[in-house]
């Protein structure tokens, strides 16, 4: 299938031997592209970090003289050229994995709709895990050639940036984002115009219009609706990731599932698949109905079975607490006219997102709409299936646990995205060959990192870990002077951390669960750890709580205070505004990747895949995918995956058993070093660890397994249905 691209406005007034920048500043390929991402970063160092590493932006504000100096600069336009090649090549390999597999036969089209996208830091409509994974879902769509668009909201004012007070209270930013100076273009018509769709509620129509990220071969469109033809109130609707009440969330997800379907048929795209990233989505399977119903003559019913076979539900959720539930009378004060082009009645609606359908005080709950509509449904972890189907058995009362139709796709990163490419990564292309980027789930291609002699690794590592600490010292300074701190406070900033030190990295969204703080349980038993005069440690936090999270803004606080400690300030550092630039500083350069959340409550994380891939060791709870993998020679597993009913006891058996694996194993290891000071024992694991995890929790593995055993069979369900009309 093709899509409809963006009618080709010269955005950027560029020199005539420069024009392809324009092109690759347009498509997010170069976030996953070192050469293209260096390439960007030759145009004009320091104008790439304070653009916040955003190509057009920095086209946009570069001067004309830089921009002519260049387009006389041999070395630079045969780099420029160089990129030209490979992203040619990229876009034109007709030997991708799905082609080779599938042929080109068939018009399919699958549509994946999530309510945040994470792909780089310039385009901040992600809030966490979810978005990020959502992002490396279409990466690597794009990578395998699947024939899948994207679908999402374009926030005016994305997620919070955080701003933390002396004080560590967190206080929160809404810059507005300018679309205009972002890699994404209108989508307009033949005409030229912009493309429109509306979007009905009960009372009236909302007007929006369509932006187009192109994330490789992948189309991402993103709905907005700040449009002079709307209302003050629902200009708002887009307005921000998880803000405002339960009455924006609602219109929000209308205006994703329903406006998504929309606009979808507005380009001529009629999904074969619909795949929803947890619940927000869940209305795009009403509008498949609807559409569905209106072409072919059916009724709802006909229509639903027809729709739910092509349906694909991942939940993400593993509290009743987390999840989407609105009030039946807000439904119906915006759906209510929706009811009738469905041929239900208000009641036959409402059960459709109810456990119990006929009990009329249960709220509407949209994962339960998502599960009722997709024949497919999953879980992000083997142990998240498990969860999964205990916490929705009450949806299928006839079935037992074990019978309840949720499976599992264990969640996977794009390691290109997260790789060091200017370090580890070109270790990689030295000791693998190039296969590593398009073939990463081949177990034989990492089995070649025995042949990494144990000092270039190290050394490798070593980098990260100076640009860390340099970054750290660098941000840190910056929030200094922004919480108008005295001079030499400020000054203190630039020996914060110590470049050579065993450094460990906690660093996620701040929620109570996740335990942020549990390693501070013992203050006096870490400050003797992290001060040890011979194997000293250091720790960085980072994460933000949600703007409602009272709890998690107060383990916020709770470590700032403790990072005021006396012989502490070397120690350890709270990074403000944790975001996909940081968490890739992070994930490389930190030595041991701490995760504590309380079993079963996360759901798979990603995080920890990310530092393992670049040779990071877990200390990990194990939770989500963890015991998936843990064995003695890759990381260390905090207890044996017990489940307790005392939290603080909990809490108390588990920081005493991460006091005692950093004393007794973390510490001696790394600091054990041979005649040349390589911890030789360390870099085994090091090597052990990428072995084991590269090549399984990627996301090329879990693409294809989502094709495979979810995408396909739905293909051919459907096409089953539909071939006699
Ligand atoms: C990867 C990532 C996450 C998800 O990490 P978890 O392990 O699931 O907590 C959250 N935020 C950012 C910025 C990330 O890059």
């Amino acid at each position: 299938m093709t899509y409809p691209i963006v009618a080709g406005k010269p955005l950027l007034q560029l020199p005539d031997k420069l024009t392809r920048l324009g092109e690759l500043a347009y498509n997010f390929w170069w976030t996953w592209n070192q050469e293209a991402g260096d390439l960007f970063r030759q145009l004009a160092p320091s104008l790439w970090e304070t653009t916040g590493q955003n190509p057009v932006l920095m086209l946009g504000t570069i001067s004309q003289w830089r921009l002519q100096e260049l387009a006389n600069d041999k070395g630079f336009l045969s780099n420029l050229e160089h990129v030209c090649r490979k992203f040619d090549e990229y876009m034109g390999n007709e030997q991708t994995w799905y082609k080779r597999t599938y042929g080109t036969t068939g018009e399919t089209c699958t549509a994946y709709f999530s309510a945040e996208f994470g792909l780089t830091g310039c385009l901040p409509i992600y809030s966490g895990g979810l978005g990020v994974l959502a992002g490396d879902h279409l990466k690597s769509a794009s990578d395998l050639g699947l024939p899948l668009v994207g679908v999402g909201l374009l926030y005016q004012e994305g997620y919070f940036h955080q701003c933390l007070r002396r004080d560590g209270r967190q206080s929160e930013l809404y810059p507005s984002n300018d679309f205009h100076n972002i890699p994404i273009q209108l989508q307009r018509q033949e005409d030229g115009s912009p493309l429109i769709i509306e979007v009905g509620y009960s009372t009236h129509q909302v007007t929006i219009q369509v932006w187009h990220a192109q994330v490789g071969h992948v189309p991402l469109f993103l709905l907005d609706a700040n449009l002079v033809a709307n209302s003050a109130q629902d200009r708002q609707i887009t307005n921000r990731l998880y803000g405002g009440d339960l009455n924006m969330r609602l219109c929000q997800e209308i205006v994703l599932g329903i406006g998504g379907i929309r606009a979808l048929n507005a380009m001529g795209i009629q999904p074969t698949v619909c795949h929803m990233n947890e619940g927000h989505a869940a209305f795009a399977a009403l509008e498949r109905i609807r559409i569905t119903m209106s072409q072919n003559h059916l009724s709802f019913a006909e229509a639903r079975g027809l729709v739910s076979v092509s349906n694909i539900f991942t939940t993400h959720t593993t509290v009743l607490a987390g999840i989407d539930e609105f009030p039946p009378g807000l439904v119906d004060k915006h759906l209510c006219d929706y009811y009738s082009l469905l041929g239900l009645s208000c009641d036959e609606f409402l059960a459709l997102g109810r456990r119990n359908p006929t009990d009329e005080s249960e709220p509407f709950c949209m994962p339960v709409l998502a599960f009722r509509l997709s024949t497919q449904a999953n879980g992000v972890s083997k142990l998240h299936g498990e969860v999964s189907r205990r916490l929705w058995q009450n949806i299928w009362t006839d079935l037992s646990e074990e019978e309840v139709p949720i499976t599992s796709v264990t969640n996977g990163i794009h390691l290109r995205s997260w790789i060091s490419g200017n370090t580890t990564g070109s270790l990689f292309d030295q000791y693998l060959g190039k296969h590593w980027r398009d073939d990463p789930s081949n177990v034989s291609i990492w089995q070649k990192i025995d042949n990494i002699p144990a000092e270039e690794l190290w050394q490798a590592h070593e980098q990260c870990r100076e640009r860390l600490v340099m970054v750290v010292r660098q941000r840190l300074r910056a929030q200094l002077r922004q919480q108008g701190a005295p001079p030499d406070e400020i000054r203190m900033a630039d020996k914060a951390l110590d470049p050579k030190t065993l450094t460990i990295g906690l660093a996620r969204r701040f929620a109570e669960y996740k335990r942020p703080t549990l390693i501070l349980h013992d203050p006096e038993r870490l400050q003797r750890i992290l001060t040890n005069r011979d194997h000293p440690v250091q720790i960085i936090f980072a994460g933000k709580a949600h703007p409602d999270d009272k709890i998690g803004k107060k383990l916020i606080q709770q470590i700032v205070h403790f990072t005021r400690r006396k012989g502490l300030y070397y120690q350890i550092a709270f990074i403000e505004d944790y975001d996909m630039t940081l968490a890739r500083y992070l994930v490389q350069g930190v030595d041991i990747w701490l995760n504590t959340p309380r079993r079963p409550l996360e759901a798979c994380g990603t995080s920890g895949m990310k530092a393992a891939a670049n040779g990071v060791l877990n200390v990990s709870v194990l939770d989500g995918w963890w015991p998936e993998i843990y064995q003695p020679d890759i990381g260390w597993a905090i207890g044996c995956g017990e489940v307790y009913k005392d939290a603080k006891y909990q809490d108390e058996v588990e920081s005493q058993a991460i006091y005692d694996i950093l004393e007794r194993e973390v510490i001696p290891l790394f600091y054990n070093r041979d005649n040349d000071n390589l911890p030789q024992n360390w870099i085994k694991r090091m090597k052990s660890t990428m072995q084991a995890i590269c090549p399984r929790f990627n996301t090329d593995r879990m693409v294809r397994e989502y094709y495979e055993h979810f995408y396909t069979p739905a293909i051919e369900q459907y096409k089953h249905l539909t071939t006699d009309g």
